[in-house]
């Protein structure tokens, strides 16, 4: 038996044209202008609408302490928003073996309904660490490493650091994603902020100004440069950073850029709301101004922004968010949108006429699938590519709500707005897994993702 799905516009990277699709086992084996449909297969009618590949999520986390949404809950909520593969990351333990805890994370990942790889973090430097990244890449498939510089009490790393994680990350063929900020400074922001009892959630933006986040971006791309390798810089939130990566690319350092849906969207007047609804939105780097959100949209149409990743991290409001009403020190940092992320992009992007759709489809699917070691098996709609795709019906629309979510938050940060277009069909290596928003897929099916070695 075959899947057919008939007379849909696919839209890839670089094209949109009307054909169907044979999927058999899994697989795309055939793109033609008519089909033959026997009389066992299944058919789908996709006329009239748009066929996109799966969207891709480089970056959640799915499973952190302290949060509501497991792999179970999180991938349907991501299926159900258009997401057939999820890049989430793997915490780190220091003085505990990467592969270990790796091993860990794949265990938890188990109930998955899309299929699913890892980042792992990295947050020391010794012999063992540097000889388990050759391992991570060569035997477990995880091609990516994440360092971050900041939060001097947890994952903090320094320049040395940096330095020697880069380089052996760049002979084992790994992409390092970087999260950006200056940490130590930040830490004295927030000192100064406390004593003289600025405490309400608008100084979370204050004491993580952007200026911090741009000198970080410099110094880590500055790094990278003099080894040649890639890195992957997370959540660009800024002008000041995103100007950064633009002068590395236009140097020919191979430096790649993520934003958010967030950070195209809202701005730091959400946290200048009354405390109490305000924590929802503190996430770091922080919201930021109008400017800084228009000078991130000329980056996408500019292509020099690659990726459009969530951070989903769904920390609960009650016992969670609401800690630090009155401190916004103790507010967890980050917003949950897995399920959202796919069809803002949509609505503010190609409805709202900022972006096209073959860029839509750079940004949430093939350039991650590039990047991080999935192309073509993810990332595209051809000839031998796992048949995750997503049906898109532009004439309908949607109101996003906490109520209808499968995030398992009280909340949704985006309550009450409206996108053009609806998801009618999600499918995962040709299984239908979600229909009209209805998840039709069986807990575990999804699988776990072993990437390529970055080679470009
Ligand atoms: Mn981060
Ligand atoms: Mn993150």
């Amino acid at each position: 038996m075959s899947l057919i799905i008939k007379g849909g516009n696919i839209v890839t990277d670089s094209d949109c044209f009307n054909a169907d699709l044979k999927i058999v086992d899994g697989v795309i084996t055939s793109i033609s202008s008519s089909q033959d449909v026997k009389s066992n297969d299944q058919v789908i009618d996709a006329s009239e609408q748009y066929i996109f590949p799966g969207g891709i999520d480089p970056h959640t986390h799915l499973a952190i302490p302290d949060t509501v949404d497991d792999f179970e809950s999180g991938t349907k909520a991501a299926a159900a928003g258009g997401i057939t593969t999820i890049i989430n990351y793997v915490d780190a333990v220091k003085g505990h073996s990467l592969i270990e805890t790796l091993k860990e994370w794949k265990q938890k990942a188990e109930p998955s309904i899309i299929d699913y790889g890892f980042h792992s973090i990295v947050n020391e430097v010794n012999p063992r660490v540097l000889s388990e990244l050759t391992d991570l890449a060569s035997e477990e498939g995880v091609t990516s490493i994440k360092l971050f510089m900041a939060y001097p009490d947890a994952n903090m790393i320094n320049d040395e650091e940096m330095y020697e994680l880069m380089k052996q990350a760049k002979k084992s063929g790994i992409v390092t994603n970087i999260h950006a900020e200056n940490g130590s400074v930040i830490e004295l922001l927030i000192e100064e902020s406390l004593k003289k009892e600025h405490t309400s959630p608008i100084y979370h933006a204050y004491t993580r100004p952007a200026e911090m986040e741009a000198e970080a971006t410099h110094r880590a791309i500055r790094i990278a440069e003099l080894l040649n390798t890639p890195a992957y810089i997370v959540h660009i939130t800024c002008e000041e950073s995103l100007k950064q990566v633009i002068e590395a690319k236009k140097r020919g350092v191979p430096i790649y850029g993520e934003t958010c849906p967030h950070y195209l969207i809202l701005t730091e007047d959400k946290l200048k709301q009354d405390a109490a609804e305000a924590v929802k939105y503190i996430c770091s780097p922080p919201l930021r101004t109008r400017k800084d959100q228009e000078f991130l949209w000329e980056g996408i149409k500019d292509h020099w922004i690659d990726t459009i990743g969530s951070d989903h991290a769904s920390h609960p409001y009650k016992d969670g968010k609401d800690k630090g009403i009155n401190n916004f020190t103790k507010v967890p940092n980050g917003l949950p949108s897995i399920g959202d992320s796919f069809s803002l992009l949509y609505h503010y992007g190609v409805h709202e006429k900022r972006i096209s759709l073959q860029e839509f489809v750079k940004l949430t699917s093939s350039h991650s699938a590039k990047i991080f070691g999935l192309y073509p098996k993810k990332g595209a709609i051809r000839v031998g590519s796992d048949a995750d795709l997503v049906i898109f019906d532009p004439k309908l629309s949607r109101t996003i709500t906490a109520q209808e979510q499968y995030q398992s938050t009280e909340y949704n940060v985006y309550e009450g707005t409206q996108v053009k277009g609806a998801i009618t069909h999600v499918f995962s290596r040709g299984e239908l897994i979600v229909k009209n928003r209805e998840i039709i897929a069986e807990s575990g099916r999804g699988q776990y993702l072993y990437r390529e070695k970055y080679n470009k």
